[in-house]
């Protein structure tokens, strides 16, 4: 039996801990909670409901950082178009083939394509590109390029592309205006864009960081819901990393909170991001970040496995482009190759008891385990 757990109360074992029953204030005070014994709790329930509704598997995507060029000026990001000394890469379709071969090598059952706003990445040759792996690797693949027009991505997901993950970074309205600015003539709605993408067919993934200065309580409380109420089949979270080459992250950009109600950008508090996440979305596809194995190389990966996430994203991005995409600093499994990442990966995942999930891993509905 799956316990109910309410924060700063006793457990009760009558009621199965579904997503439905955390209301707004049960969401806020697990997200305040700082009792060890109480947490613990909220990482047995997480832990249950990943058991029950996506199984012991985990499944592997290989991560392909196919151009470090941009055009946004997103305040948190080492990528941004404003970044002049940054120098920028492009990957060639063949250099992008022979990753997803590899990919398929390692048994891997996803490719993710992901870029800057990148538009020197057209949609013919994108389109190319992806017919490519599909007919070659019959891979699943993932694209994750930002904000294209909506022609591009029906042409992409016609090429065979089967997911798309964008990320609403936060879902207030206020503090999303201050870190990601619009283009110009063109309105940053991410939300909105989700919907389409779902409408032309694709499996529709987002995300948010957390610990953006800035955030309040509430606000990562309203980003909870909205993952449930956006029906998402995949959910990234990881912490909000400073660089000091952005505006945010050295100040310029701001929009002060009292200390006490400003979200720390710290491990725990992905923790317990990730694990009511699973409790309000159990059949989502969720994982155990990068940004989250950067802030604790040795467990992060794995305690995230542990507290709710099925997914790990090994890098195979060629070793000369990595330290390029870097979208803040220190980032983790910046200089292994993409054999010592898949290898150590393997390790880890087998030394918690969960084995390497098999096929492409998409989501299941129904709730079964699988
Ligand atoms: N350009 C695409 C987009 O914005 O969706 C994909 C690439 S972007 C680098 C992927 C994700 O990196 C973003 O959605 C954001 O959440 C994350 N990211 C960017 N800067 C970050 C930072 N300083 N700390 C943590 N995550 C960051
Ligand atoms: Fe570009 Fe994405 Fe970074 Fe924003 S988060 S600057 S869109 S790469």
């Amino acid at each position: 039996m799956i316990l109910r757990i309410v924060p700063g109360g006793d457990a009760d074992t009558e009621a199965p801990a579904q997503g439905r029953l955390l209301r707004r204030e049960e969401v806020l005070g697990w997200l305040r909670e700082e009792d060890q014994g109480r947490l613990e709790l909220l990482w047995q329930a997480a832990d249950a409901v990943r058991r029950t509704h996506v199984g012991d598997a985990v499944h592997l995507r290989g991560l392909i950082e196919i151009s470090n060029y941009c055009v946004r000026q997103c305040g948190y990001c080492g990528l941004r178009a404003g970044r002049r000394e940054l120098e920028r890469y492009r990957m060639t379709a063949a250099e992008i083939l022979a990753c997803a071969h590899q990919a398929r090598l390692f048994g891997y059952g996803t490719v993710v394509l992901q870029s800057g706003e990148d538009y020197g990445i057209t949609p013919g040759w994108l389109a190319d590109v992806i017919r490519h792996i599909k007919t070659e690797t019959g891979l699943a693949v993932t694209l994750s390029l930002g904000e294209r027009p909506d022609g591009e991505l029906a042409n992409w997901r016609e090429a065979g592309a089967d997911r798309y993950l964008l990320r609403f970074e936060t879902s207030d309205p206020e503090l999303y205006r201050l870190i990601h600015p619009s283009l110009p003539g063109r309105p940053s709605d991410r939300v909105a864009m989700l919907a389409r993408l779902r409408n032309l067919g694709y499996e529709v993934g987002s995300g948010v960081m957390v610990g953006i200065p800035g955030q309040g309580w509430d606000s990562l409380a309203g980003d909870l819901e909205s993952f449930r109420a956006l029906d998402l089949d995949m959910i990234g979270v990881g912490p909000y990393i400073s660089h000091p080459a952005t505006p945010l992250g050295s100040g310029d950009w701001r929009r002060p909170l009292p200390v006490d109600a400003q979200v720390p950008n710290t491990e725990l508090m992905v923790y317990k991001t990730v694990a009511l996440t699973r409790l309000l979305c159990p059949e989502a596809n969720i994982p155990s970040t990068t940004a989250l194995a950067t802030i604790n190389r040795e467990s992060g990966r794995e305690l995230g496995l542990m507290r709710g996430a099925n997914v790990v994203m090994p890098n195979l991005t060629p070793l000369g482009y990595r330290e390029k995409y870097e979208i803040y600093p220190g980032k983790a499994c910046i200089n292994e190759t993409a054999e010592a990442c898949q290898m150590c990966l393997r390790q880890r995942i087998e030394a918690i008891g969960r084995h390497v999930g098999s096929g492409p891993g998409g989501r299941r509905r129904g709730g079964a385990g699988w």
